[in-house]
């Protein structure tokens, strides 16, 4: 919750790699800037892929649309030298919230290198360099990060990672309120008491989805799988009955105290409004 006991909402987007791209990217931002959310973030391509694109993003968003705006910032492939280069150049520009990631290296750029292996040590590498300047963001897995050993051992690294300096976590994608209450309830458990906010994937495109979801790990419920199959190109019905499915999810999810939500807009605004409107967020 933010201070005034309200859920916190911020919406995240990826850089772009064309000028068109980064128009509608700036449309989205604006539109979505009226709804006053708590903050923006950027994703980071894991090895400086996005370095440039990344930061000249956030520092528009920040800057122009005036939203505050976080990037993201992952550690697999960067030397400290260069992770330190663009934590001082966020810090002198008056960003003060990062979100701290491994990365995942993309096909074809080799073995994961850098000095820092995991998200953990990127946590204690910013807390070294810059104090308090940044609150420090990290990602969670309900439902398991794909690599992990076992769920276990996940909630361990998790633990670790919150410990070393983190202020709140952000969560992978997921269809499923029960594994965001369990992986909540078992990380009170072990002590750690850092808010965790659900990360929010409307529903769009059902193909892409899938294949997405695959990959890092998140379950589509059988039910909502065999629902969105049966449309077939039929994009109005796959998004209406999106909006319905995760609208739903979220309402369980801040009735059942979470501190807020983080949507994946994948740059398009329409998505995550609609649900924005059916939880009547207005602020
Ligand atoms: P870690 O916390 O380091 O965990 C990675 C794996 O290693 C896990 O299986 C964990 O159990 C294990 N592990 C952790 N610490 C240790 C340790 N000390 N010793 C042994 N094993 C350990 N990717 C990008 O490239 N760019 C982005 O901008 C980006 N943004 C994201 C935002 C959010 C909110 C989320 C949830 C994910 C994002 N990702 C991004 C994806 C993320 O980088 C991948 O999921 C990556 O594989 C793991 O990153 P992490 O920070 O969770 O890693």
């Amino acid at each position: 919750m933010t201070s005034a006991n309200r859920p916190s909402i911020s919406f995240e987007f990826f850089p772009t790699k064309t000028e068109a791209g980064h128009e509608k990217l700036l449309t989205t931002a604006r539109r979505l800037a009226e709804y006053k959310p708590d903050f923006f973030s950027c994703t980071y391509g894991a090895g400086g892929s996005t370095r440039d694109r990344t930061l000249n993003t956030v520092l528009q968003l920040d800057g122009e649309v005036k939203v505050p705006t976080a990037p993201h910032l992952s550690c697999v492939g960067d030397s400290k030298t260069e992770l330190r280069e663009l934590l001082n150049i966020y810090k002198d520009a008056g960003i003060h919230r990062i979100v701290a990631l491994r990365g995942d290296l993309p096909s074809g750029m080799g073995m994961a290198s850098g000095e820092l292996r995991y998200a953990n040590e990127l946590v204690e590498f910013i807390r070294n360099e810059t104090g308090d300047h940044f609150h420090i963001e990290i990602a969670a897995y309900p439902e398991m990060h794909p690599q992990a050993r076992n769920f276990e051992d996940d909630l361990s690294n998790f633990v670790r990672k919150a410990q070393a300096g983190a202020d709140s976590a952000i969560t992978q994608y997921f269809f499923n309120a029960d594994c965001y209450f369990y992986f909540v309830e078992r990380v009170r458990k072990l002590g750690v008491d850092t808010p965790i906010v659900p990360g929010i994937m409307p529903i769009t495109n059902y193909s892409k989805l899938a294949r997405f979801s695959d990959a890092c790990g998140a379950e589509i419920p059988r039910w909502v799988r065999k629902q969105l199959e049966a449309y077939g190109d039929d994009m109005d019905s796959i998004q209406a009955f999106g909006t319905q499915v995760i609208s739903e999810m979220c309402e369980k999810l801040l009735a059942g105290g979470a501190p807020g939500l983080h949507f994946y807009t994948l740059n398009q605004a329409e998505p995550s409004l609609a649900i924005w409107e059916n939880l009547n967020l207005n602020r």
